[in-house]
């Protein structure tokens, strides 16, 4: 099957903070898309920018050439594929953009192989802003045969595309690494700023001292930038945080290699869930706190 861009019909499953934007810009140049969300509310405005709506997976996927899924996870992306099984033709090119990680890959490509779908493994890097923008990297993995097919798709989101190997799964593999360092990069901030406060250093002094030099990292300034606003409007929530630094966990151990920080981040998540701030930006793990500083806050 060749697609043309004039001719592919799209179904975006999945219309949250990724997905709602994705399809957006994907209706935006010029694809016939298609969307539906379990919570219906939250796919609304897609439909007043032109977008149109399906009730239910299967009536979302009945014309598609093309499904996009931007869910939670691997066990959300197979349940919504599920139930849309029976409307979903042989040959359909399925990308999977949510990140699922190296064991979730690997069960939506079998759900794949045996409902005969073209998956292509799509996880991307940026968060709210970059995917209302465009700016989106796309961390590709699938059969050369369809990259003429995608690419039009992957131009329409973002800025850049990597293709990492012919075999869905790489790129979900490069998606669990870049995870694990921007987890690192999150706490690593949150860390310092309370160090910081706990020593009664300015957080702008901090801010200042790594500023302009080779400790700045753009992505750690807008995290410090939510810590000294008190900003925690959701780019990347803490739950999803907890979920991908479990990716993170599985992927290691399963490749058996030590991630003590990896495992700290994870912790600190759960801590900053714990305290109330699961829907927050990841930037909340500032939040964390251990029992031991709980209890001295009480006493
Ligand atoms: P989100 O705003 O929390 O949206 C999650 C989506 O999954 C919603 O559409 C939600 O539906 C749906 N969902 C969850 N469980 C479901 C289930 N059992 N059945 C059907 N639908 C279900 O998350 P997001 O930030 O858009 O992220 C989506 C994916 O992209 C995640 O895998 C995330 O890790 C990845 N990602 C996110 C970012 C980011 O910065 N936000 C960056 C890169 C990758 P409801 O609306 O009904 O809850």
């Amino acid at each position: 099957m060749t697609t043309s861009k004039a001719h592919t019909a799209v179904a975006v499953l999945g219309t949250g903070t990724m997905g709602a934007p994705i399809a957006r810009n994907l209706h935006n140049a010029g694809l016939d898309v298609t969307a539906w969300n379990r919570s219906a509310a939250k796919a609304a405005q897609l439909s007043e920018d032109g977008v149109a709506l399906a009730d239910s997976p299967a009536d979302a996927v009945r014309d598609a050439n093309v499904v996009v899924t931007v869910l939670k996870d691997a066990d959300a992306v197979l349940e919504v594929l599920r139930a849309a099984a029976q409307t979903l033709r042989p040959g359909t090119m399925l990308v999977q953009i949510s990140t699922v990680g190296v064991e979730g890959i690997s069960r939506i490509a079998k759900f794949a192989w045996s409902h005969q779908l073209r998956l292509v493994d799509a996880p991307v890097l940026g968060t709210k802003g970059p995917a209302e923008n465009a700016q989106l990297v796309v961390l590709a993995s699938g059969a050369e045969s369809d990259r003429d097919v995608v690419g039009p798709l992957f131009d329409a989101i973002g800025k850049k595309t990597i293709w990492v190997d012919c075999k869905p799964g790489e790129a979900s593999k490069l998606k669990v690494v870049v995870n694990s360092f921007i987890s690192t990069l999150t706490h690593g901030i949150a860390e310092a700023a309370r160090l910081a406060e706990a020593l009664g250093i300015d957080l702008e002094d901090f801010q200042n001292a790594i500023h302009g030099g080779p400790l700045e990292a753009p992505f750690a300034s807008i995290k410090l930038d939510a810590i000294m606003n008190q900003q925690f409007a959701p780019s990347f929530t803490v739950e999803n945080a907890i979920k991908d630094s479990r990716l993170v966990a599985e992927a290691a151990g399963n490749a058996g290699v030590w991630l003590p920080v990896a495992d700290a981040g994870l912790e600190r998540y759960r801590a900053a869930a714990a305290s109330g701030h699961g829907g927050d930006d990841m930037a909340a793990s500032y939040f964390a706190e251990s029992g031991l500083e709980a209890s001295d806050h009480a006493s």
